[in-house]
């Protein structure tokens, strides 16, 4: 970091301006589920956006094309987010094409569930590899550019912002998952660690903590009237969330508008820890 004083804030004052007007968003795992919807969502707040995927190009295409229709600019880029050279490639890509980054969503996630006793080492390494290292190294990647570029006043009053997408999973213990709340833990404490040391550079990293959200990851858990009915025991708001909760959620903690919030895990979950058990006096 330079000596040179950091440059005067700058508070957008348009009410009708577009959160995200201007800025440069990548996206892991956007071509599905919640990282496809916030994907479109922050192009509609006027981001340009690149849809990172690592599988299912066609789908990719798709988000592109919806990003595009806001007059957002839009790229689909393939990498596998857990391999250090494919990230580090992705980003010179983004860079070549956007001239920098803004803002990462480090969304891309998944499960590999099995009984403790049972789970292989592959299915422990493949979640943690690409839940938290794949976490770990596209941030590693956005703060370098972050660094390197600093605040841009009229971009935005930060030099970069970092949402991870973690999880209700985060604090909440989850059997026969272990794997994934393990993964989900760490991304809570890298986050919050990550958070504190580069706060003074004025980069934002928070988190984004998804209950139970309508999407391919999650199926069985709602994809049946009985298995909704049940779902519903652990949500007191009593509906399921959808891809565009979170994508709202998202695109307000990437924005000025969340100026002065750091290090943060904001749970988007319908109430789900607020320990529903106890509803009726436990
Ligand atoms: P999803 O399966 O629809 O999307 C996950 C995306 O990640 C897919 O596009 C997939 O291709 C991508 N991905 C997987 N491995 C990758 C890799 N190595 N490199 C790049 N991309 C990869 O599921 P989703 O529900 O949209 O999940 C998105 C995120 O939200 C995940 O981090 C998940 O843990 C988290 N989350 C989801 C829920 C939920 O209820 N759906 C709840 C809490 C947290």
């Amino acid at each position: 970091m330079s000596d040179a004083p950091l440059p005067k804030v700058v508070m957008p004052s348009c009410p009708n301006r577009q959160l995200l007007k201007g800025q440069k968003a990548l996206v892991t795992g956007a071509n599905s589920g919640i990282g496809r919807a916030v994907a479109v969502y922050l192009a509609k707040e006027g981001a340009d956006v690149v849809v990172n995927f690592v599988a299912d190009e066609a789908a990719a295409a798709e988000v592109v094309t919806e990003i595009q229709a806001t007059g957002r600019g839009g790229l689909a880029i393939q990498a596998d987010v857990s391999d250090e050279a494919q990230v580090q490639t992705m980003f010179q890509q983004m860079i070549d094409a956007f001239g920098t980054i803004d803002i990462l969503v480090n969304n891309a996630g998944l499960q590999r569930d099995a009984p403790f006793d049972e789970m292989t080492l592959a299915q422990w390494q493949q979640v943690i590899d690409v839940n938290l290292t794949g976490q770990f190294l596209c941030a590693r990647e956005a703060v370098r550019e972050f660094k390197r570029r600093g605040v841009v006043p009229e971009v935005s009053c930060a030099a970069g912002k970092i949402i991870s997408m973690s999880s209700v999973h985060e604090v909440i213990p989850w059997a026969g998952h272990v794997n994934y709340a393990a993964s989900k833990g760490g991304v809570m404490l890298m986050t919050k660690s990550l958070a504190q040391e580069v706060a003074p550079f004025r980069i934002r990293v928070n988190s984004i903590c998804p209950g139970a959200i309508r999407t391919p990851i999650n199926t069985d858990a709602w994809g049946t009237p009985e298995a909704y009915a049940e779902l519903m025991r652990l949500i007191p708001y009593n509906r399921i969330g959808e891809p565009v909760d979170i994508a709202r959620a998202t695109a307000w903690m990437a924005s000025d508008d969340a100026d002065y919030v750091q290090g943060v895990s904001f749970f988007v979950d319908g109430g789900m820890t607020l320990y529903p058990g106890f509803a009726e006096g436990g």
